[in-house]
């Protein structure tokens, strides 16, 4: 990127894990780069820990998170443990701001409640939309007050935010550009559950927004949720930052890693490399040095520049 110095100042970059399981090598790849991008910049490095879903969350992984990233050398200005003016860091305490938000939506009319259960969702006849998600058909969208009433008694409801025909496109730091029309890809959809849980595409899009955050690293896997997310920037008033989508890592046998590969978790990795090593294994992964050698992630900063790293996929050897 050839940004002068003056407007390189300032970047807030974040890493954003869910305390779902442990680590893998996917997510300390994205922890890697979101770190370095920030520090080439001397900017400043979030660490917000995404445990909105209480079923899913676990402190234990949380805390392994922390640890596991102190180990990798990346450390974070503000964090559930740095206090600092965006806090807090835990999305779990964040429940207020996203009520406000959504507040500010239902304000301008743009949301509404859905009974549709997961069958209906799923059933033989549910449009699929671009990128093979399901489309949502807008079945609640146009039920009378009186039908509502009626449903309530029945389940609760979760909300959707209406979505239109306008094409939304951005520029990836790495994918390039990129372009969806919602009513195309999703339909309406979904920003609190039914179990008044926040959805990840609103809580995202108030965190990151209320953080200041300007840069999003992240995992390719959530570039097609980012049309959705900058929908809601739109709908918010909020600037959306830049956005780099970095490659998926897949196995030899080219499969997404998911953190059910536990050869690949940070808890294995730990006790077969030294953090220089797997670093050292990372960089040349990504394609930030030519072959694998032991590297500290201060040694990288000289050595980072996004036009070296790869876009495409990327294929763990089977030997690592
Ligand atoms: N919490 C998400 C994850 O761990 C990442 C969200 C994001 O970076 O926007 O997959």
């Amino acid at each position: 990127m050839t940004l002068s110095k003056k407007t390189e100042a300032g970047v807030r970059g974040r890493f954003a894990p869910s305390p779902s399981g442990r680590m893998h090598l996917g997510n300390a790849a994205a922890a890697l780069l979101s770190w370095l991008s920030v520090r080439s910049r001397q900017g400043t490095f979030v660490l917000r820990m995404e445990d909105l879903d209480p079923q899913r969350s676990h402190k234990s992984f949380a805390s392994q998170i922390l640890d596991d990233l102190d180990w990798l050398g990346l450390r974070w200005d503000e964090g559930p443990d740095k206090p600092g003016p965006c806090g807090p860091y835990r999305q779990s305490e964040r429940a207020a701001l996203y009520r406000q938000q959504l507040n500010r939506l239902k304000e301008q009319g743009l949301i509404y409640p859905c009974f549709c259960s997961r069958a209906d969702l799923h059933s033989a006849e549910a449009p699929h939309g671009t990128d093979g998600e399901l489309r949502y058909g807008g079945r609640c969208r146009h039920l009378t007050e009186g039908q509502r009433n009626q449903l309530e008694q029945q389940r609760p409801a979760a909300l959707r935010v209406m979505t239109d025909e306008r094409l939304i496109c951005f520029e990836d730091g790495l994918q390039g550009r990129f372009c969806r029309r919602l009513s195309e890809q999703c339909g309406d959809f979904i920003v609190c559950r039914s179990d008044g849980v926040v959805a990840y595409q609103l809580a995202v899009v108030v965190d990151d927004a209320l953080m200041g955050i300007n840069e999003v690293v992240r995992g390719g896997d959530l570039l097609s949720s980012t049309p959705r997310q900058i929908y809601l920037y739109q709908q918010l008033g909020f600037k959306p930052p830049r956005f780099v989508h970095i490659p998926l890592l897949v196995n030899a046998q080219g499969q997404r890693l998911s953190k059910r590969d536990h050869a690949l978790d940070l808890g294995e990795l730990r006790q077969r490399y030294t953090a220089r090593e797997l670093l050292g294994h990372l960089a040349a992964l990504l394609g930030m040095i030519e072959q694998p050698a032991p590297v500290s992630a201060e040694e990288l900063i000289p050595l980072f520049d996004w036009n070296r790293i790869r876009r495409q996929v990327c294929t763990v050897p089977d030997s690592l």
